[in-house]
């Protein structure tokens, strides 16, 4: 069965709390980098939420915008790759890593224009207790390896062999990135194109529709949906 999985973030929902981040970080065993190393641009995040700042007449509003992997279907982080370790994987329309098959040559990083991918400097530490906390559903990488989102792969996978298991079809909303599930306010939207009943099929004909960089013609899976104006807004 074939998927097109897409994101669509409601900047006008999205209020900056950073538990999107937060809950990324502990579904895919990310580690924390320190202020030191974050300070040198090495932190271990897959997802940032970027503030900006916005003046309207005499008051000035901050903006948010969540920036995970785009998973582009035409990704030029994957034809610079010399060992094919980021590919495109065509069944469910994503822009996949092969941890054990990178060399580390940050090539990826250098050709991303949305800067998404971020690389293993040293080996993860995981100060007692926060090993006990790991997810055993997804490897913990090594030193030298590029790494990124991967739209939460691991549950894609799981709702994917359920789905089979049981005879049937993915239901809409059963397959939910960490992001999206802890998104208080609701501004992740997440799901399959490829099913037109789908809320993120629904969400893409939305007239405040817009994708980061078009112009680069990178065609992203992540999209977004701009802030409305009005009054108390
Ligand atoms: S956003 Fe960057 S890392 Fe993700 S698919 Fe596009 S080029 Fe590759």
């Amino acid at each position: 069965m074939k998927h097109k999985w897409a994101m669509a973030i409601d900047m006008d929902r999205c209020t900056g709390c950073g538990a999107c981040v937060v809950a990324c970080v502990a579904e895919n065993n990310t580690p924390t980098a320190g202020e030191e190393e974050a300070g040198k641009g090495r932190l271990m995040q897959w997802l940032r939420v970027s503030r900006f700042w916005k003046k309207e007449g005499e008051e000035t509003r901050a903006i948010f915008v969540p920036t995970p992997c785009m998973h582009c279907e035409k990704a030029p982080c994957e034809i610079v790759c010399p060992v094919y370790a980021t590919y495109h994987d065509e069944d469910d329309h994503l822009n996949a890593m092969v941890y054990n098959r990178c060399i580390g040559t940050r090539y990826c990083a250098n050709n991303c224009p949305y800067s998404v991918r971020v690389f293993n400097w040293w080996p993860a530490k995981w100060e007692k207790p926060l090993d006990e906390q790991l997810n055993p559903d997804l490897s913990v990488r090594s030193r030298g390896v590029m790494e990124k989102c991967t739209y939460c792969i691991q549950r894609i996978r799981r709702g994917k062999e359920t789905a089979i298991k049981e005879g049937r079809k993915i239901r809409d909303g059963e397959v939910m990135p960490a992001c999206a599930q802890t998104c208080p306010p609701g501004a992740i939207i997440f799901g399959d194109l490829l099913d037109p009943e789908s809320e993120i099929s629904r969400t893409v004909k939305d007239t405040r529709l817009f994708k980061l960089m078009e112009h680069l013609g990178t065609e992203p899976s992540t999209v977004y949906l701009k802030k409305q104006k009005g009054p108390g807004r």
